[in-house]
């Protein structure tokens, strides 16, 4: 395992699938990981990484930007209203737009700061009760929520049930997306991502296999 292994695994999916080669976008999955494995995907010359959480990516992220140019941060996990602020002036996109009252808040900040991520919205594709994201019967109207507020909707994310074929999660979140006129696709993870690539995913998230098992603590 390992960035250059994951990068070759994705390529050759690319290519099973008839896609353009180099065409989907990884994000390295850096949550939990302690400085110096993000440090060594850095060095390979890696720049686009994921967080779920505000507070630990504010804690990492600021000295890193420093260090090297061209990072690109995604917001992977829930996002709280009263942390919105933080994470529009910490995220270049944000994966978890779910709900009404974040999407207000969202376009509030950002015309006040004069910059918005670009988002997903997160869908609830196995219709989990202890899971974020929109119901797939309330997904259309949500979206059309967000295009109202003038927000730079760009996809929509999704988290298929651990116990569920993957494959059908991600054939309904592209169902989805076509009928409303978007084109990217967040959704794979280390155990999945070569399913997710052939069925349309723009951006894959990556944390395990490429950093190896997370610390727990
Ligand atoms: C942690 C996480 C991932 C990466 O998971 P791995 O199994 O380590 O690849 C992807 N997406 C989300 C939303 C996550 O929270």
């Amino acid at each position: 395992m390992g960035l250059s292994d994951i990068k070759t695994r994705i390529e050759s999916e690319e290519n099973r699938a008839g896609r353009s080669v180099g065409g989907v976008q990884l994000i390295a999955v850096s949550k939990m990981q302690p400085d110096e494995n993000v440090v060594f995907v850095l060095e390979q010359g890696h720049r686009v990484f994921g967080e779920n959480r505000v507070q630990e990516a504010a804690g990492k992220w600021p000295g890193f930007r420093e260090q090297y140019e061209g990072i690109e941060l995604h917001l992977i996990g829930p996002l709280q209203s009263n942390k919105v602020r933080q994470a529009l002036e910490l995220f270049d996109v944000i994966h978890t737009l779910d709900r009404p009252k974040l999407a207000q808040a969202i376009a509030r900040l950002a015309e006040e700061l004069g910059h918005c991520p670009s988002l997903f919205i997160q869908v609830n594709t196995g219709e989990e009760e202890q899971k974020a994201g929109v119901l797939p019967s309330e997904a259309d109207g949500f979206i059309a929520v967000c295009r109202d507020l003038g927000l730079p909707v760009c996809g929509l994310m999704c988290i298929p049930p651990a116990d569920e074929e993957a494959a059908l999660h991600f054939a309904l979140l592209g169902k989805i997306a076509k009928r409303n006129g978007l084109t990217q696709l967040s959704m794979g993870m280390s155990g999945d991502f070569e399913r997710a690539v052939a069925l349309g995913a723009t951006h894959v998230r990556v944390g395990s296999a490429i950093f190896g098992a997370r610390d727990q603590s």
